[in-house]
């Protein structure tokens, strides 16, 4: 029989299976607790009876990743290339602010969504992640820095709405005050815009905050750059935003990464502030992380100057993203790349 994974169980979920094998609730709470302190084995879990960690052995399994490649940047960033059990790699990113430790993770192993500045999706999607490999990353980059992690960002390699279940289990799990009790409002979810899903995500009521990958202000611009744009429009996008909004009544953040001579002319700026007028949300603007394979140059200062300016002077809340960790490979993606092509 194969062995329960049981970082992929939820707490209620634990819960059942430990009356089903004959054991009282409170000791799944137990093991909850220390699965999201990081243990590795059974016999880490002091206040169980060795007859109950022996069981746990020959039927559970806890899921560990091992630390593949560690790069530290200059300004405190972490980039971690994980092993997971089967082999696979994925990246996360731990910093270092003075107010706290976000750490941007990964959903799936690749991704499928094809967006052409990105080095994430080069190699199409291999698989997704489960709800524990998520947690899993939390824990042990918490682990291995020893530092108490503030927030979560998904945005690592991935699409969360293309896996969705696995990752509102994982929201649901991180959640719990038995586990690593982060708040779901300390919590971002970015997407590229999988619109049937950001419909769900609202009827979910997990108040998380939603980022969306904008990256052009029309259709024409967007889909050559993001080929979900062929299937979502932005007509589309923008109606499941309004219901979100409508739905949880928070702000929504849309990513724009500005690519020279791409999407980061004034006019494309001032067509950006038509589509976000009004609207409850903050816009980022993000210069391009140039990936080798993929051509894109960054904005000039001066560009990105301009296009924040048009944003900002018609009231529409605008930052351009610290560019942490430029002297490693911050960019999604970049390591795991590195990594599978020896490189
Ligand atoms: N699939 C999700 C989350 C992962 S990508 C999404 O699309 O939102 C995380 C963010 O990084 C997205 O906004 C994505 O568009 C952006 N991104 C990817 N590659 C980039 C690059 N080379 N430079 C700047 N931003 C990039």
């Amino acid at each position: 029989m194969e062995k329960v994974r049981l970082k992929d169980l939820t707490f209620d979920e634990l819960t059942e299976y430990f009356l089903s094998i004959g054991h009282k609730k409170y000791r799944a709470k137990q093991v909850y607790e220390w699965l999201y302190k990081g243990v590795e084995s059974f016999e880490e879990m002091t206040n169980l009876s060795k007859e109950l960690r022996d069981q746990l052995d020959s039927t559970c399994v806890i899921t560990t990743l091992k630390v593949l490649r560690k790069q530290v940047s200059k300004d405190g960033t972490i980039k971690y290339l994980f092993e997971l059990m089967d082999g696979e790699t994925v990246e996360s990113v731990l910093m270092d602010y003075k107010h706290g430790h976000p750490i941007c993770i990964s959903t799936q192993v690749g991704c499928n969504m094809g967006c052409r500045f990105c080095a994430s999706t080069l190699g199409g999607k291999v698989r997704d992640l489960t709800a524990g490999e998520i947690a899993d990353q939390v824990i042990f980059a918490a682990k291995e820095s020893g530092y108490t992690i503030s927030n979560i960002v998904l945005m690592g390699m991935g699409e969360p709405l293309d896996n969705y279940d696995n990752v509102t289990k994982f929201i649901k799990n991180i959640n719990h005050h038995a586990g690593m009790n982060i708040g779901a409002r300390h919590i971002a979810l970015s997407t590229c815009g999988i619109v049937s899903k950001i419909k769900k995500l609202a009827d979910e009521c997990l108040p998380v905050t939603l980022s969306v990958s904008l990256h052009a202000p029309n259709d024409e611009m967007r889909s050559k750059v993001m080929p979900v744009n062929k299937k979502y429009n932005i007509r589309q996008l923008f109606e499941a935003l309004d219901y979100y909004i409508k739905k949880t009544n928070r702000r929504v953040t849309f990513e724009y990464s500005l690519i020279s001579g791409v999407n980061d002319s004034v006019g494309t700026a001032k067509e950006l502030l038509k589509l976000v007028k009004g609207m409850l949300c903050h816009v980022n603007l993000i210069p391009v992380n140039s990936v080798r394979e993929t051509g894109f140059v960054k904005s000039t200062p001066e560009d990105i100057l301009a296009f924040r300016t048009v944003l900002e002077q018609n009231g529409v809340t605008t930052t351009v993203r610290r560019e942490l960790g430029s002297d490693i490979d911050a960019s999604c993606g970049q390591l795991r790349r590195r990594h599978e092509n020896k490189i």
